[in-house]
């Protein structure tokens, strides 16, 4: 296969974290998620973190031109030379012009995998998440319920809903994410030659998820 950048769009809720791992196992390259690399510049005192890191003291957002900057500095390394999985980037459509030019010049093919899932399935599948107040475990009463009712396997403690698993909170964040993502989905859609999609269902396992991406990944 040809050295691909693989951009990843999808809601969350949609699986896409497991679907990046088996895809990075699979075609051996790395899945690069631009908050990880931030946070990595920052630990690690690069001049590029050094950067960062006064935009987000000063409690700012980190801008475009920064996060491009330093998602083209990690591409450049000799182990993106085979290809990339990108997670979490590029956001917005300039963004995405930006990152066509980072590409090209790295030789690196375009591929979008898009995966979509009913947005009722999302607000199912998170709103049956629950935690632990005391240690942090998360519970999911459909697809991993505590051991007894309500309570926390470690400890015992009365399992709570946190705020960002609330309905509401899970549906504002699918509006703002369509808001956000769609203009982008079309732009790719309408541009790109590999554009694939992959469909979740209700009852579609992550492993599941996971070997269609792969499928869809690997078509010419
Ligand atoms: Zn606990």
């Amino acid at each position: 296969m040809k050295p691909i950048a693989l951009i990843l769009l999808g809601p969350p809720g949609s699986g896409k974290g497991t679907v990046a791992k088996s895809l990075s196992a699979h075609f051996a390259i790395p899945h690069v998620s631009t908050g990880d690399i931030l946070r990595e510049n920052v630990k690690a005192g690069t001049e590029l973190g050094k950067e960062v890191k006064a935009v987000m003291d000063a409690g700012k957002l980190v801008s475009d031109q920064l996060v491009n900057r330093v998602v083209e500095d990690r591409l450049a390394r000799p182990d993106c030379a085979k290809g990339v999985i990108l997670d979490g980037y590029p956001r917005t459509i300039e963004q995405a012009k930006v990152l066509d030019g980072v590409l090209a010049k790295a030789a690196l093919e375009t591929v979008i995998l898009y995966i979509t899932v009913d947005y009722e399935v999302i607000v199912r599948r998170l709103g049956a998440r629950r935690s632990c107040p005391v240690c942090g475990a998360v519970y999911n009463l459909i697809s991993k319920a505590p051991k007894k009712a309500g309570v926390c396997d470690v400890e015992g403690a009365e399992l709570i809903t946190r705020n960002d698993d609330k309905e509401d909170v899970i549906r504002k964040r699918l509006v703002a994410y369509d808001e956000q993502t769609q203009p982008l989905v079309d732009f790719y859609r309408a541009r790109v030659k590999r554009f694939r999609e992959v469909v979740g269902g209700e009852t579609t396992t992550p492993e599941e998820n996971a070997a269609s991406a792969i499928r869809a990944v690997e078509q010419e």
